[in-house]
């Protein structure tokens, strides 16, 4: 300015432009800085009225005093060097409320017209919202910058079109298995390979359409370990905007969902070898002549295959609703169920024969054979089986029952002539002296004994099978029993046969088919042990059963036949055993008349060592 104006210039309007700047100012006079002159924003800043204007400045605002202000105003005041201050905090008491605020500011001398310095002139802006909405962004992106370090995602932001790693969190450095030396480096250099993967085009597409990019499962093939290995993310590439609306960088974010592909697809994989396995298995059970099914744990049915379908005439329709029962035969019904019944208990396999009514609703007869699918916890998944039509098979057992009952009641007649002419024949023949042709017509007589028993055996064997066999039951005393028995077998007996314990009541069974089973153990005991000489008798009372046993030391059974003896013609195999003659009835006898009499029949047996056949049978009620 002129200072020829300056001279013009009323001081009024100097005033004027003083009071009315939208900038706060003072003069402040003399050493003591008194307040000389102080417009109204100043005032409004210092917190005070126009009654400190001629007070020194640290009586005005005593809270200055041990301020930095007091120093520089002398340091401008003695040097004449203006003092420019930034964002200067400054405590001041504002309606009695000390607090801290902030400026920009100009301290600059005042001189007189001797060119001397009188004082200071301050012009001040306060900047204190400013300041402190600074000081919140640089809070709240540190608490950003926390944020993202300590993510439970892979979190990293790449700055500029290169790139440029800017910021990563653990958990993306231990994604990429690198240290944190990779920040501050381009993308491609910090994670090499990268290259050839889409990554880092789409980084870039990004950038310049400023559209986010994100993706499912995605694979990615990083360096780990110092071996390349395969990951899946869920990641996504977003644009961050400066506040001219600008792409400036990227923010990636990622959750590594490796394990769950993996799994998935374990599981998948899992599912078509299942898958597989079934069709292999479906075509299997439909290449099958035989009837093939499963059911639940409850028996209803929950596959049939073809030939089942066109075996019963049945549809899908059956499957989740029927079972087998409906077909069965009525009298062939309760031996079913009593059978399932005990299989499901066991859970374990079972097998049987029965009538089932086929399409044209005839009778047939099947064989049933089916075994569980258990769980991990041994729980009934489902029942696995398969039936097949015996029914030729049960029409020509049938056949050669007939004929054996036929033909063994036909040889009855004979032999009973036979037996007594040779009884005859030995009476004449010791009549005359001739005591050696005599004990020919005896052999005879033995031989006829041992045949009539076997023809015996044959006609049980015919009745047990056509249902005819019956039971003259009345109550006897066993001990006795066993007395006759072990007495008239041990006169043809090589064998010693001890009676070692002989104690029990009365039972109510059919005396002479007991009887029977008694000499088939003992008969047996003595034949299966030709190196033996001794036999051991017992029969024990439990309180509510009697136990019969007997025990020999000669050749034993393998463990896995014990329970076969007692089917229909079996006959245990070996060397030994062969030599023997016996046609594999009168064990299976035995058990039927046993389980008729509502007992029970089982063997304990050491191979070479012996056996002990037992059976045990209820005591009668009336004498107990
Ligand atoms: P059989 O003696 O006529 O063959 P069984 O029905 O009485 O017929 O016996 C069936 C099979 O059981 C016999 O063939 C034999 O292999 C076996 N067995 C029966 N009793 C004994 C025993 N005491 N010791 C060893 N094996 C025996």
């Amino acid at each position: 300015m002129d200072n020829q104006y300056y001279e013009k210039i009323k001081p009024e309007s100097l005033i004027n432009l003083f009071s009315q700047a939208p900038v706060a100012l003072a003069m402040l006079m003399g050493k003591d800085f008194v307040i000389e002159s102080a417009n109204e924003q100043i005032l409004q800043i210092w917190g005070k009225d126009d009654s400190v204007i001629g007070l020194p400045l640290v009586e005005a605002l005593p809270e200055i005093k041990d301020q930095a202000f007091p120093d520089i105003l002398l340091e401008v005041y003695e040097t004449g060097k203006p003092f420019r201050g930034y964002k200067v905090s400054c405590f001041l008491e504002r309606k009695g409320v000390l607090g801290e605020y902030f400026f920009d500011f100009v301290y600059s001398p005042v001189y007189d017209n001797a060119n001397q310095i009188i004082g200071v002139s301050v012009v001040a802006t306060e900047v204190t919202s400013q300041v402190k909405s600074e000081e919140q962004l640089a809070d709240s992106e540190l608490r950003f910058k926390n944020l993202i370090l300590n993510a439970d995602y892979s979190i990293a932001i790449y700055r500029g079109l290169d790139m440029i790693v800017e910021l990563a969190n653990d958990k993306m450095l231990r994604t990429w298995g690198k240290d944190r030396s990779v920040i501050g480096m381009p993308l491609e250099k910090a994670v090499p390979e990268l290259e050839g993967q889409p990554f880092i085009d789409l980084l870039r597409k990004v950038y310049t359409t400023g559209e986010t990019y994100s993706a499912t499962e995605d694979r990615a093939d990083l360096i780990v370990d110092g071996k390349l290995q395969t990951y899946f993310y869920n990641f996504s590439y977003k644009p961050i905007r400066n506040n001219r609306n600008e792409v400036y960088a990227i923010l990636n974010m990622a959750v590594n969902v490796t394990d769950m592909v993996n799994s998935r697809k374990k599981l998948q994989e899992k599912s078509e070898k299942l898958r597989l396995s079934e069709a292999k298995y479906k075509g299997l059970s439909e290449a099958m002549p035989q009837i093939v099914w499963t059911s639940a744990a409850n028996g209803n049915f929950s596959y049939l295959n073809e030939r089942a379908k066109e075996y019963f005439d049945i549809t899908d329709d059956f499957i989740g609703a029927k079972n087998f029962s409906i077909f069965i035969h009525p009298e062939d019904l309760p031996k079913v169920e009593k059978v399932w019944k005990k299989a499901v208990k066991k859970k374990s396999h079972y097998e049987i024969e029965y009538r089932a009514k086929n399409k044209s609703g005839e009778y047939i007869w099947l064989l049933t054979r089916a075994v569980p699918d258990l769980d991990e916890d041994g729980n009934v998944n489902q029942w696995i089986g398969t039936s097949i039509d015996i029914n030729e098979l049960k029409i020509l057992q049938a056949q050669k029952d007939t004929f054996l009952g036929i033909a063994s009641h036909e040889l009855k007649t004979p032999l009973t002539s036979i037996k007594l002419y040779a009884q005859v024949l030995d009476r004449m023949l010791t009549k005359q002296g001739d005591s050696k042709t005599a004990e020919y017509a005896k052999k005879m007589d033995e031989q006829v004994v041992k045949l009539t028993s076997l023809i015996g055996d044959l006609l049980d064997v015919t009745k047990i099978n056509s249902g005819k066999i019956q039971l003259n039951e009345d109550n006897f005393n066993i001990a006795e029993l066993v007395d006759e028995i072990v007495e008239e077998q041990q006169l043809t007996s090589r064998h010693k046969i001890t009676v070692e314990k002989n104690s029990v009541g009365t039972v109510y069974a059919d005396k002479h088919r007991v009887s029977q089973v008694i000499t088939n153990f003992l008969t047996n005991a003595v034949k299966y042990s030709p190196n033996a000489d001794e036999v051991i008798v017992r029969s024990e009372n439990d309180g509510a059963n009697m136990i019969f046993s007997v025990r020999d030391f000669g050749l034993g059974i393998p463990d896995n036949k014990k329970d076969k003896v007692f089917e229909q013609y079996y006959r245990v195999s070996g060397e030994e055993q062969s030599t023997i003659p016996g046609l594999g009835l009168g064990l299976f006898i035995a058990a039927q008349i046993i389980e008729r009499s509502n007992g029970k029949i089982w063997v304990e047996s050491t191979l070479g060592k012996g056996s002990t056949f037992f059976f045990s049978l209820p005591l009668s009620e009336r004498e107990n």
